[in-house]
Formats: C-alpha cells, sequence, structure tokens
C-alpha cells in the first residue's frame, strides 16, 4: 500500500465492545463470589466469541476478591478491533480502569482484584496484569496447552512468570477441574471448525 492511501493521522483509540458484549452484560450476576462461577461466565464468553468472529477464543473478567462484585468483562477483539493488542485480559482490564476511574486496580491500596481468564496470559497480557494492580490470577487452561492445540504462539513466557507474580504479591490460582476441561474443550471443537482466528502472534 502507497503512503497516499493511509488515512490522517489518528487522534485518539477507541476500541468499543461488540454489540452482542453490550447485551451480554444484562445477564451477568452483579457478584460471582466462586471461582466456579467465573470459569462458567469465561468460559462461556469465550465460546460466544468464536460463534460472534469477534475474537479469539479467550475470555477475562474483574473481580472483587471479597465482595465478588464483577468490575468487567471481555473477550479478545483482535479481529473486531483491527488492534493487535487487544487481547482478553487487556481489555478486560482497560475495561475495568474505566469503571473504576483509576489506572491502579489497588494491589498496594487495599483492594483486592482478581483477574480471571479461561487461559494462561501471554507475553504482553502477563505485563498488563502486573502494571494493572490485581491481586491474583485464576486461569485455566496452561499456556503450552493452548499452543499445542490452537497453534497460537504465547511469545517469551519467562519459566518462573508465576513465582514472579507471587514475588509482586500477585496470588496465582489455575482452576485444575472443570474450567481446564472446558476450556481445553473450547479450543478443540475450534480447531476442528477450522474457523480458527489467526492474527500476529494472537495468544489470549
Ligand atoms: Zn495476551
Amino acid at each position: 500500500m502507497s503512503s497516499a492511501a493511509l488515512a490522517p493521522f489518528p487522534t485518539e483509540l477507541r476500541v468499543g465492545v461488540p454489540d452482542w458484549l453490550r447485551d451480554a452484560h444484562a445477564a451477568v450476576p452483579e457478584r460471582l463470589p466462586t471461582r466456579a462461577e467465573r470459569f462458567a461466565l469465561v468460559n462461556a464468553l469465550a465460546a460466544r466469541n468464536i460463534e460472534e468472529g469477534t475474537g479469539g477464543p479467550f475470555a477475562a473478567a474483574v473481580v472483587d476478591e471479597e465482595t465478588g462484585d464483577v468490575l468487567s468483562i471481555g473477550v479478545n477483539l483482535v479481529l473486531h478491533s483491527n488492534v493487535s493488542s487487544m487481547h482478553a485480559e487487556v481489555v478486560t482490564l482497560g475495561l475495568a480502569h474505566s469503571r473504576t476511574g483509576s489506572w491502579n486496580l489497588g494491589r498496594d491500596v487495599g483492594h483486592r482484584r482478581v483477574l480471571v481468564v479461561n487461559a494462561q496470559p501471554c507475553v504482553m497480557c502477563l505485563g498488563a496484569l502486573l502494571w494493572s494492580g490485581v491481586s491474583a490470577l485464576e486461569f485455566a487452561a496452561d499456556g503450552s496447552t493452548v499452543e499445542r492445540i490452537t497453534g497460537f504462539d504465547e511469545g517469551p513466557v519467562p519459566a518462573d512468570w508465576r513465582a514472579q507474580l507471587v514475588e509482586r504479591g500477585i496470588d496465582v490460582h489455575q482452576e485444575g477441574d472443570t474450567g481446564e476441561e472446558v476450556a481445553l474443550e473450547r479450543y478443540r471443537d475450534l480447531v476442528e471448525s477450522g474457523t480458527t482466528a489467526r492474527y500476529n502472534g494472537s495468544g489470549a
């Protein structure tokens, strides 16, 4: 493409959520106090994201650990937004920042907010969650499992990433039973359906 075909320099970066996700808010309970409920939600959203063609099979939520209040829900919006960094975690953390009116979700000022995601964060999202101020991460599928099944690349995630989070005051929990199984089932469906959304680097 020649430079003459480019639009003028943009003056803002806006990423709206798709209509189906806007509508989905109505069905999300105000509180999700248990991990089982939280993983049921993100797994359902990830599947819907594929059906709707708005991004990869990844979804997340930010929940207040003490009250169970849901601050935000989000999905991978790379295809919807044409922005490569719009992974589920970046979208969902951003929406939580918007809702709270703060760049700090509160790890150092007494708020305990957890990022729930159906797969292990990629190298970019690992950074995003570190800077967000969340106090915990709950995830289901391993990065290596996602890579093996989907062919996505999660990037150069350090082998000791869990220890690195814990060292910074962020608890890490991997949902071993239903959460991971459901997540993996979605990925298998996706691969078998032949509709795998592919984009640079891919990842959650
Ligand atoms: Zn990511």
